[in-house]
């Protein structure tokens, strides 16, 4: 299969149509680029497990056109209700109890379905030109690094998947806050752009050393090919040792990736993926990443780098 970059707003039916035929394509979100299909459909969902070589066990996150499908899909509680209305369209993802509507391929055979609505115009158009939700994880292989450019997802699905809407680089750069809401209240199953102080307004917060399972709930995630070490202090183990750093470089490192130069953190968050990715391309025999400050938006880029690191 040959694998086709498309531009906006002229490949947007193109894209669409082949939504509508049961294929994945990729399309950007305001978090990472997602790999979409019709929700609703078995085998077009089967297909997106396909091209990521994700697992069967790995639930894909819905996305909806419109709040009017939130009660189709899910019984939301009035705490629910709250949330959509303060942060969707935006990158909060909720875990649900399902309707019998979502197939099991979505949710891996759980009795909850994660759901959330993409704020990025070109996402919203193809969703509301197809009309339906779309099953929509993040567009890499299995395990990898989460793509932040129409670039990055054809050097990960290249082959594999017909066509990539091109929405230029993603906002947030790294993925959706989850946050699993029930009249106890709520559990974060992996951290994100919505923070922990976000949430704290709507409902308290329930211990997530318990959390439902799963959310990139592995260990091992978000993961470079090159060895990954996350450190206080970074030195150079080696010649051919790249720095991952927080805000300022270090003396006598191979290459060095700043992901904000002004320590703001979500610049950092933005650039973390891309940086990652360069190292990682550059031959280097170890990647050595600063600790950030873990405030705000600070822990989710650490919950990623925890991962990067596990091996
Ligand atoms: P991705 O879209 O690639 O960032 O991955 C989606 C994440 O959402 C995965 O890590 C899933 O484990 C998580 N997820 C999706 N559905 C559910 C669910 N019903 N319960 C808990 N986690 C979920
Ligand atoms: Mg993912």
């Amino acid at each position: 299969m040959k694998t086709l970059t498309l531009q906006a707003p002229d490949g947007v039916s193109t894209i669409v149509e082949a939504l509508a035929t049961g294929e994945p394509v990729a399309l950007p979100t305001e978090t990472v680029y997602g790999l979409a299909a019709d929700a609703l459909s078995p085998n077009a969902c089967a297909k997106i497990f396909e091209a990521k070589n994700r697992p069967l066990s790995d639930p894909l996150i819905v996305h909806i056109p419109s709040i009017d499908w939130l009660p189709r899909l899910t019984s939301p509680t009035p705490t629910a209700l709250q949330l959509a209305e303060k942060y969707w369209p935006g990158p909060l993802t909720m875990v649900l109890p399902r309707q019998p509507i979502v197939p099991d391929i979505v949710t891996a055979g759980q009795e909850t379905v994660a759901i959330r609505m993409s704020a990025h115009p070109l996402f919203q158009e193809v969703a509301t030109a197809f009309g339906k939700p779309l099953a929509a994880p993040s567009a890499n292989r299995f395990g990898r690094i989460s793509p932040t450019s129409a670039a990055h997802v054809l050097a990960e699905l290249d082959g594999r998947i017909p066509f990539i809407l091109d929405g230029g680089p993603c906002a947030h750069g790294i993925e959706s806050t989850i946050v699993h809401v029930s009249e106890e209240g709520l559990r974060i199953l992996r951290e994100g752009p919505i923070t922990r102080e976000d949430l704290r307004a709507f409902a308290p917060l329930l211990d997530d050393s318990i959390a439902v399972s799963a959310p990139g709930g592995l260990k091992s995630h978000y993961a470079p090919r090159t060895p990954l070490v996350l450190e206080k202090n970074p030195t150079p183990r080696s010649k051919k040792t790249g720095l991952l750093a927080f805000s300022a470089p270090r003396e006598g490192f191979a290459q060095t990736e700043i992901l904000s130069a002004t320590s703001d953190l979500r610049e950092a968050a933005a650039n973390l993926y891309g940086a990652m990715r360069r190292l990682d391309e550059a031959g280097l025999d170890l990647i050595v990443a600063e600790e950030i400050p873990e405030s705000g938006i600070g822990a989710a880029i650490m919950e990623r780098l925890r991962k990067a690191a596990a091996r």
